[in-house]
């Protein structure tokens, strides 16, 4: 099952991810990862990537797609599929990558566009606090420290990032929107494209995922025995 995975933040997209690891074993490739490592491990590839981020740069699209199609490639023992997280963000990237991925027999067959109500996204985002020292994240009410303020990994100070007040959610929420649109369609014209809700428990949204790649293959089954 290979899955491109979309939604503003905070509607739940890195729990919707782990649950496709956890539960359907599909491989998780963010492009942010993907660069990191492949700057880290010294490659062709990563030296490119390397001085173009140094210079402040965007990496080109058709590096971004060579490194995909790089990990796809690999043997990735055990994944059933894959999700991709963070690319493509334009209608170009998208039929770029698409030629990619007929070429190497690996299609999308399903874009994950992950939803949540406005109500659910400002109480995500506004309760999240983010370590100063080492970074670990907790959320006041849903995950709080055991002392309020304080970390529980390396007792640093808990503070609130700047782009965590309700304007400027609402606000990243809205450029999201704005740019993802035509991706959105990209796919729903490939009649690719299943909406899901970001207010939805996690075991409701399994139960609601496990049946959208059930009715999918039987699909697929049904387009196999019609044309023999
Ligand atoms: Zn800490």
């Amino acid at each position: 099952m290979n899955t491109i995975l979309l939604g503003p933040p905070g509607a739940g997209k890195g729990t919707l991810a782990a649950m496709l690891k956890d539960n359907f074993g599909l491989l998780h490739i963010s492009t942010g990862d993907l660069l990191r490592d492949e700057m880290k491990g010294g490659t062709e590839l990563g030296k490119t990537i390397k001085k173009y981020v140094e210079s402040g740069e965007l990496v080109p699209d058709q590096v971004v797609i060579a490194m995909i199609e790089k990990k796809l490639s690999e043997k990735n023992s055990g994944s059933k599929g894959y999700m991709l997280d963070g690319f493509p963000r334009t209608t170009v990237q998208a039929q770029d990558l698409d030629k990619i991925l007929t070429k190497i027999g690996q299609p999308i067959d399903y874009a994950l566009y992950m939803e949540a109500s406005l109500p659910v996204i400002l109480q995500r985002l506004t309760g999240r606090r983010v370590c100063r020292k080492c970074g670990a994240i907790v959320h006041i009410k849903n995950r709080p420290s055991k002392v309020a303020g304080v970390c529980d990994v390396c007792g640093g100070e808990l503070y609130q990032r700047p782009d965590d007040t309700e304007e400027t959610i609402k606000n990243r929420m809205h450029v999201y929107a704005e740019k993802t649109a035509p991706i959105v369609d990209y796919y729903a014209k490939q009649g690719k494209l299943e909406t899901l809700s970001g207010d939805e428990e996690t075991e409701d949204l399994l139960k609601i995922v496990a049946k959208i790649f059930n009715d999918g293959q039987r699909t697929d089954k049904i387009k196999g025995s019609t044309g023999h």
